[in-house]
């Protein structure tokens, strides 16, 4: 299912400029808030059916982080849905307003995604690849160098490997 668009020749990847930490984030009516402690372990986007439902957007936009790096305040309200992996996925949103904020797999608990444009400051985003492509809006192009699966990668490393890169910590 993988496919990297770069045949062979190796670029580069884009830098990101990550802001001063910790991230701020929250709900559309601020009764919840969060803060991100340390750097994000990825950030991708997905264009699958479930994320464009979700978001009512083209694409989802999603930071994995690591649970202890996370601080919530506020009241949340979850409900599951069956995930691509066969692990049922938690996703939680704000009691108050329902803007989603945290995916979350039953399996596995030191990790969570983000749902990123709930960040107060999303300016400096770029992401390290797209999955679920094929089921991407017909508008919209995958940059050229972008890593990019058609659908649910069989693992994340090459995203965090990239994301590494994007972030300066690897040569
Ligand atoms: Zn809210
Ligand atoms: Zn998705």
């Amino acid at each position: 299912m993988r496919t990297v668009r770069s045949k062979g020749q190796i670029r580069l990847p884009r830098k990101v400029f990550l802001p001063n930490l910790p991230l701020s984030g929250g709900c559309q009516c601020g009764a919840v808030r969060y803060q991100l402690n340390a750097a994000p372990l990825i950030l991708y986007f997905c264009h699958c059916t479930e994320c464009q439902k979700q978001s009512s957007s083209a694409f989802g936009q999603s930071m994995r982080v690591s649970a202890k790096d996370l601080t919530v305040s506020g009241e949340l309200r979850a409900f599951s849905r069956p995930g691509a992996s066969g692990n049922d996925l938690i996703c939680e949103f704000c009691s108050a307003c329902g803007a989603r904020l945290f995916h979350r797999r039953t399996s596995y608990t030191d990790a969570l995604n983000i749902k990123a444009g709930t960040l107060d400051n999303t300016k400096w985003f770029k992401p390290a690849g797209h999955i679920w492509t094929k089921s991407k809006q017909g508008w919209f192009e995958i940059p050229p160098d972008d890593l990019s699966y058609e659908g649910q990668p069989e693992t994340y490393g090459p995203l965090m490997e990239r994301w590494q890169q994007m972030l300066g910590r690897q040569a």
